[in-house]
């Protein structure tokens, strides 16, 4: 008799966010260390491994060092400490999206998905143009997820009538994210001929669905420019109603993913309209407006980054995730879904007492006996 079996999607395997969320805490959630911080006895006698932040101090005292300048952190220009525990000289920061606030009432998100965008994107066998549109969408869900009020999925579509004409990015709380690209989107993109444009005009839905409602938040409005970054932006003002600002950089380079940054500028009641943070919060609105957004590659650390992009805007970090793909799909999920099917459906659906499913998300395979749904 056959069994329930799944074969995970070819580049399933990494997995940033059951990385750094294994059980035991092994991460070190405060600094973003992906290596862990039960293993820094070992990662201190391997110096090329050591841990760019917390360089073996522990969960708790991670936070405190969180090596921000030079007077946070012991290592910090140690010599008896390994180069690699200097941010700058360290390998690239591992996924993450970091909260602050600042004095001047605006609410700030950072988002850094580079290795997520790649791993999703190469789930779906997307590269070139097409990869940095997926990858500004997937930054856009992760940054608009931050102001969920309270645990839930943000899902962020775009249809339109060009190449790209379907796509959907699923935030799952605070940094787990997905996407699909159905087959049929898949060979339009893989036919395209690199000319036409991607994306046209059409419209960006956006679907809420917090973990203590029974009801999703639905909401779609109609697009005028085939651009995601205007996409989400559009909604924040027209559906939202908030004064905000959401900046996306992703680039390519020799035909490989560089970045995947994000920024997220929201005005917080008790905002000065005179007030500093307000000025480069219009400022910001201004240059997307008019096709011109600041860069944001380039900045390796957080802080620096906003601190470039609001100065003279006091800056309180608030809380910081690990970003990666994740998707919730299972073997029970599809059952559960495959017993809505009238039976003599699925008898034809079935080869050799077998249905075959494939998760439009994450493209893991489920071979399910027939018994088990009938
Ligand atoms: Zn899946």
């Amino acid at each position: 008799m056959p069994s329930i079996s799944r074969r995970p999607s070819a580049n399933s395997s990494h997995t940033p966010w059951a990385a750094t969320t294994s059980k035991g805490g092994r991460s070190c959630i405060s600094c973003i260390c992906a290596q862990g911080w039960k293993n820094t006895s070992r990662l201190r006698r391997t110096r090329s491994l050591m841990p760019m932040h917390c360089g073996g101090h522990g969960p708790r005292q991670c936070r405190r060092l969180l090596p921000r300048n030079g007077d946070d952190c012991p290592g910090w220009g140690n010599p008896r400490w390994p180069r690699a525990h200097r941010p700058h000289t360290a390998r690239p920061m591992p996924d993450h999206m970091t909260r602050y606030a600042t004095s001047d009432h605006l609410a700030v998100a950072v988002v850094r998905a580079t290795d997520t965008v790649a791993t999703i994107a190469a789930q779906h066998d997307v590269q070139g143009e097409p990869r940095r549109i997926l990858g500004e969408a997937i930054t856009a869900s992760l940054l608009m997820a931050t102001r969920l009020k309270g645990p839930g999925v943000l899902s962020f579509s775009l249809r339109t009538s060009s190449c790209f004409a379907h796509l959907r990015v699923d935030a799952i709380g605070l940094g787990s994210v997905r996407a699909m690209v159905t087959d049929t989107v898949r060979a339009g993109l893989q036919a395209w001929n690199g000319v036409d444009a991607l994306l046209g005009p059409g419209e960006v839905e956006v679907v809420k669905q917090l973990a203590q409602e029974s009801q999703p938040y639905r909401s779609t409005i109609q697009l005028d420019r085939g651009e995601v970054v205007w996409a989400a932006n559009r909604y924040l003002a027209v559906s939202e109603q908030v004064d905000a600002c959401l900046l996306i950089d992703v680039r390519e380079r020799d035909g490989a993913l560089v970045e995947a940054t994000g920024v997220y500028l929201q005005r917080l009641p008790g905002a000065d309209d005179d007030g500093a943070g307000i000025a480069h919060l219009r400022r910001h609105q201004l240059a997307l407006t008019e096709g011109r957004p600041m860069g944001l590659a380039g900045d390796q650390d957080d802080d620096g980054l906003i601190q470039r992009l609001i100065p003279g805007s006091p800056l309180q970090r608030l809380h910081d995730y690990p970003v990666g793909f994740h998707c919730p799909c299972s073997a029970e999920r599809f059952i559960t879904t495959l017993r809505g099917i009238p039976q003599h459906e699925l008898r034809e659906l079935a080869e050799d007492g077998v249905l075959e499913t494939t998760c439009e998300f994450c493209r893991s395979v489920y071979r399910i006996p027939l018994d088990e749904v009938i």
